[in-house]
């Protein structure tokens, strides 16, 4: 295993032995972006691997304001009922565009952060999509290492942060609102085609009529796109989170899909195929912080720039010339 420093190896340890605070201070330790902090980060991760992937991962996505933190913790305490540890992490890269995170700043779930069995971590702040991303993936690890059986994924329902999601999880949610006439409009193509179950949210008695038609034009939908997998149709179910009906069969629906990716195996070469491309990822953001911190990239990129803009050499050119300045 790679060399960690003491104080990592005793974060190492904490995780290990299911602590949460060691747990909460590891991934402390992995949003860390000083070098020397990577360096460790990097050394406890690898470490850690060979305790992860027991866990049942579920993203769960939708509108701002359909209803994720609410529906997230009425699952969460399910779920801790039936005697499962559960964790609660998030990807929310908006903190960068608005100023402010959607998911991150609202005092949530406080039920289930009482809960000793629950364990929620809000989504990194700072940074690029990829490293949001990359910090939530290595949380969901630790936290299977620190022995978590069940880790929900939020999302905000805009951008690439699904795709993000969808390729870290086994399973993809995606929460609906009720009124289907005005959303199933707006709602994109590709969400319905990424997600392995949907759930009209907030499905309220007094509000059954609406939540079922709802749930029949999204069938429809479901029937229309291409099916992410032969044998698996994804169901469109009903939920409401306040009145605390739905959440057994939408868990129902998560296991039974579990069960048939165990049966045949798919569920190793699922999630090999997704560390394939994390990799990939990983080595082509590696690779482009190395280009554009290279001090030797940053002193001639204004010089060509400027010969660019006077039409004086072509953009190809230029990219070629600083990668073989980047591989002198
Ligand atoms: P998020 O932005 O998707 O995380 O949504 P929130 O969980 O913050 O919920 C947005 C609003 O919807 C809040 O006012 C909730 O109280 C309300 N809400 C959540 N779940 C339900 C539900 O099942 N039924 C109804 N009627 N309202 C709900």
């Amino acid at each position: 295993p790679p060399p960690i420093s003491e104080a990592t190896a005793s974060l190492e340890a904490g995780v290990l032995a299911g602590k949460r605070r060691a747990l909460a201070k590891a991934i402390t330790l992995i949003e860390n972006t000083r070098a020397d902090r990577r360096a460790e980060a990097n050394g406890l991760v690898s470490r850690i691997l060979p305790h992860t992937g027991k866990a049942i991962r579920v993203g769960i996505s939708g509108v701002p304001g359909v209803g994720k933190s609410t529906f997230i913790e009425a699952l969460g305490l399910f779920l801790v009922k039936t005697g499962l540890k559960v964790a609660v992490l998030a990807v929310d890269p908006s903190s960068r565009i608005s100023g402010g995170s959607i998911l991150g700043d609202k005092v949530r779930m406080e039920y289930l952060a009482r809960e000793t069995n629950a364990f929620i971590r809000p989504s990194p702040s700072a940074g690029t999509l990829g490293g949001v991303a990359r910090r939530t993936r290595e949380s969901m690890l630790l936290c299977e290492a620190a022995g978590y059986d069940v880790i929900l994924i939020e999302t905000v329902g805009v951008g690439q942060s699904e795709i993000a999601v969808s390729e870290m999880v086994d399973f993809f949610l995606v929460l609906l609102l009720p009124n289907a006439g005005d959303e199933i409009q707006g709602i994109k193509k590709g969400i319905i085609e990424m997600a392995d179950g949907l759930v009209v949210h907030k499905a309220d008695s007094g509000n059954e009529d609406q939540a079922t038609q709802a749930q029949r034009h999204y069938r429809n939908a479901v029937n229309l796109v291409r099916a992410k997998r032969k044998d698996w149709r994804a169901p469109v179910l009903r939920a409401s989170s306040t009145e605390g009906h739905g959440i057994d069969k939408v868990w129902d629906m998560v296991s039974r899909h579990r069960r048939l990716l165990c049966e045949r195996n798919q569920l190793e070469s699922m999630r090999s195929a997704q560390m394939q491309r994390w990799f990939q990822t990983a080595l082509e953001e590696e690779l482009l912080d190395r280009f554009h911190e290279d001090p030797r990239i940053r002193e001639r990129l204004a010089d060509l720039q400027a010969r660019m803009r006077a039409r004086r050499l072509s953009p190809h050119h230029a990219a070629e010339h600083l990668v073989d300045l980047f591989l002198s």
